[in-house]
């Protein structure tokens, strides 16, 4: 038996996407529409019934955790993504190369995201390479740039405390906050002196780089300071193989659905082409999915496209998206699979309706097919579709419930 868990990020719609239906409903999708005529839909809270859900909270509760007992923060699941090491005791931060300027009394933002620097990031990562943190030489950091403006930074050594403010202004004109401590505490307080102390450091090493004199010269402004956000420690999670006893990987091109399925276990299969945007190279998923299959009893894929269009509020685009899912990932996928050993699940982390352009609580339309799930007689993949489908309304724990068509459950109780 083997097991696929395809979420779609921000699948769910509302009427208001497309005059009176949702992007999924107006989408052209035959060969979903074919596995719900085969398998059986239902509606998928999340988290729970009422819950916004974040993009990191939501795929903990879909891959069967508590993301109130478990969720740490964004930032361990960012470094993990990029293929940092965390241990425990770390704290992870997402980080940005931003624009500032020196004025009296700080650091000013001019630009949150540097222009969106695509060019000369790994150099002044490595100007940052070495430099001793002032008061604590025993605490060490690394800093790693991924795309465009985005990184990550772990603070390693004793002491340290995820509980601090982050020190992006989330807006451009206004000086750099200091970081604070977010409950009283020796190690908070050290913890947000740390991040100030690198977000003037970075300064100091990036505002004359070569790097940004060009950058200057060519009229792009500087990427001379590193905002912090997102201060996370590494979430316990048992792993899926403890839990379920089976080999499981994912196919993600977003760094953060990478990092939790990591934390949860997961090997990550390389899959050249998987962008994390729009542009993404769906036939490569599915064809990494199926290889990935060869060693491992369960694959998780993750495809960001249609959230990113949810939040461009852009319902031709995410509509579009929804018909590439259908025809080059989810077509090619069962062709090359052996239908009679295998277990399927289609969802999405959150609904992300194009007039709102955010995440929002409505349930999801989920997808069950395989030989051991009871067919229901819904032969359509849609909200409207789903909310009469034989599985009803759940919450989360979607790869339980796939893993547990598997067999591979564990019995709770005798
Ligand atoms: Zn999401
Ligand atoms: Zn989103």
């Amino acid at each position: 038996m083997k097991a696929v868990l395809v979420i779609a990020d921000g699948l769910g719609g509302r009427p208001s996407d497309c005059q009176g239906r949702s992007c999924l409903e107006a989408a052209r999708t035959p060969t979903l529409d074919e596995l719900a005529h085969r398998g059986a839909v239902g509606l998928v809270d999340p988290i729970r019934h009422g819950v916004r859900p974040g993009s990191d909270t939501a795929h903990l509760s879909l891959l069967g955790y508590d993301p109130y007992e478990v969720y740490t923060g964004r930032g361990a699941f960012e470094c993990l993504g990029i293929g940092m090491k965390v241990v425990c005791g770390d704290v992870c931060f997402r980080a940005n190369f931003a624009t500032a300027e020196a004025v009296s009394d700080g650091l000013r933002v001019l630009d949150r995201r540097a222009g969106r620097i695509d060019a000369g990031q790994q150099l002044l990562a490595e100007a940052l390479d070495g430099i001793a943190l002032r008061s604590d030489r025993e605490i060490t950091f690394e800093f790693r740039a991924s795309t465009q403006h985005r990184g990550a930074l772990v603070l390693r050594g004793p002491g340290l405390s995820r509980h601090v403010s982050e020190n992006d202004p989330h807006e451009a004109g206004v000086l750099i906050p200091d970081s604070r401590p977010l409950i009283n505490d020796e190690a908070a307080e050290r913890t947000a002196s740390l991040v100030d102390e690198l977000t003037r450091k970075s300064f100091e090493a990036w505002d004359d780089h070569p790097v940004n004199r060009d950058r200057r010269a060519a009229g792009e402004p500087p990427a001379n300071v590193l905002l912090l956000r997102g201060a996370a420690e590494l979430p316990d999670l048992a792993s899926i193989e403890k839990l379920y006893g089976v080999r499981s990987a994912v196919v993600a091109g977003g760094a953060l659905y990478r990092g939790v399925a990591l934390a949860a276990g997961m090997a990550s299969i390389p899959c050249p082409g998987a962008t994390g945007g729009l542009d993404t190279d769906l036939r490569a998923k599915a064809a990494a999915a199926v290889e990935a299959l060869v060693a491992h009893d369960c694959v998780f894929v993750h495809i960001k496209g249609t959230d990113n269009a949810g939040h461009d509020r852009d319902a031709d685009a995410k509509t579009r998206f929804i018909e590439r899912i259908d025809g080059e990932f989810f077509a090619p996928l069962i062709e090359q699979l052996d239908v009679g050993s295998t277990h399927i699940a289609f969802t999405g982390d959150h609904t992300t309706p194009i007039d709102f352009g955010d995440h929002v609580a409505d349930p999801v339309p989920v997808l069950f097919v395989g030989p051991n799930v009871m067919p229901d007689v819904c032969d359509c993949f849609d909200e409207r579709s789903a909310g009469n489908g034989g599985l009803g309304r759940f919450a989360g724990r979607v790869l339980p419930m796939l893993l547990g068509y598997c067999n591979w459950s564990p019995k709770f109780g005798s």
